[in-house]
């Protein structure tokens, strides 16, 4: 059952990087090669788009593998230096492709170790963050998948710059090219060991090209990362959520902040649109026939609002059954936060009563918070084109009096 499913997937992928690779060849055709910006960027294609491509350029599939290998675990991007393909190939690469970073405008590195990184995704328009977490045993890197995000929820902060477009999946890839390699470069012996998809935006509503990335985090010819090290982090958009299991393997969180939808409703918007038994229901189908496939809960401690015992036990209830972990994140604070962060006795408290309802709890530990690096203040820098920034200075004025330099 699971090798047809993994089957599937993989047929799944194939036929997606052929709709992406179809375009690309449409393009090749009518390239001009004296034109720089009509370069295609091969970062976009993960294997199964780069074999399609490099067939119809009369090449061997293998060539792909060749050139993951280069990229992504090398770190080399000019085309004549991969010495294992014929010169005629990197001539023709040279002219028709390239491999595209984003520039870093800034890189700032916490007490605590953790870093962060202010991306530049086209010139100087679009800035996203991403952010590296050490630990002893691992690093974590939070990677962004929108510039800005749509959904709104009430406690972010990225929330109240609002959105200005999807990351390529050569974007978001990218993000991890740069601090692994960046690890790598400065003598750490390992790079990057676990990815997070929950920098700046809403994964699931950029499914193909954060699909695409995922592929490639967990290529053996790339990043060779563990499915379970890499974990997709959702608000709750339901019908990806169902379409996700179909392509792809990795582990799923879930922002849920709240046990009850009135609740809900106020905290995650995308509630009213797919309330909690839909979402858990997703939830429930994911994991289905997989024995080791646990859901992740994350759960923002919001002071006075969702963190008192009545809520442990709602929440309790409503996820005990499902093979999970709950995530306790005490709020991080940013400028004109309308919530704060909950005591930490009651967060404890909340721990142990879910605990002892035989959840497995984990209060996560702030990091980088002296670099505004921590959980829902990344922010980013791009031109807000849902006039949600715009709404929420203003309402800000009203309130309180205050304006905020953008
Ligand atoms: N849109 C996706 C990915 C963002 S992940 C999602 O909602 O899952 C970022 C995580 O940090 C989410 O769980 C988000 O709800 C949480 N978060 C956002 N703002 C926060 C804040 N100020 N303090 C703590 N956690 C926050």
């Amino acid at each position: 059952m699971r090798k047809i499913r993994r089957l599937s997937l993989r047929v799944v992928s194939a036929a997606r990087s052929r709709a992406i690779v179809n375009g690309l060849i449409a393009r090749v055709t009518r390239l001009n090669p004296m034109s720089e910006t009509e370069k295609i960027n091969l970062l976009d294609l993960n294997r199964a788009g780069l074999e399609a491509f490099f067939v119809a350029c009369d090449e061997k599939p293998f060539r792909a593998r060749q050139l993951m290998q280069w990229v992504h675990q090398r770190g080399v991007i000019d085309f004549e230096q991969m010495s294992d393909m014929s010169k005629g190939l990197r001539g023709f690469l040279s002219e028709h492709c390239c491999i595209e970073l984003p520039q870093v405008i800034s890189a700032q590195r916490s007490h605590d170790g953790t870093r962060k990184w202010l991306l530049s995704m086209d010139g100087s328009e679009n800035a996203v963050e991403c952010v590296l977490i050490p630990e002893k045993s691992r690093m974590t890197l939070c990677v962004s998948s929108q510039v800005g995000c749509t959904l709104n929820c009430s406690f972010c902060s990225t929330a109240k710059q609002g959105f200005n477009r999807n990351l390529s999946t050569a974007e978001i890839i990218a993000q991890l090219h740069l601090a692994h390699h960046s690890l790598l470069k400065e003598g750490h012996s390992q790079g990057v060991t676990n990815v997070v998809m929950m920098g700046m935006g809403e994964p699931l509503l950029n499914f193909d090209a954060v699909t695409a990335a995922v592929d490639m985090m967990c290529d053996d010819y790339a990043y060779a990362l563990s499915k379970r090290r890499v974990t997709i982090s959702t608000a709750g958009v339901v019908p990806a959520m169902e379409k996700l299991d179909q392509v792809t393997d990795v582990a799923l969180a879930v922002s849920l902040h709240a046990p009850n939808d009135e609740l809900r409703n106020q905290l995650v918007p995308i509630n009213k649109k797919y309330p909690i038994h839909q979402l858990l229901a997703a939830c429930h189908s994911y994991i289905d026939g997989y024995k080791s496939r646990k859901i992740t809960f994350e759960y923002v401690m919001l002071k006075g609002v969702n963190d008192s015992l009545e809520h442990a036990r709602q929440l309790a209830r409503l996820i005990q059954g499902i093979p999970c972990k709950l995530n306790l994140i005490p709020f991080n604070p940013y400028p004109h936060a309308i919530y704060q962060c909950s005591d930490k006795e009651d967060i404890d408290k909340f721990r142990d009563y879910t605990s002892s309802k035989g959840i497995i709890t984990v209060t996560r530990r702030a990091r980088g918070e002296d670099i505004d690096a921590a959980c829902g203040q990344l922010v980013g820098a791009f031109h807000d084109r849902s006039r949600r920034s715009e709404k929420y200075q203003l309402s800000l004025r009203d309130i309180e009096g205050v304006s905020i330099a953008h």
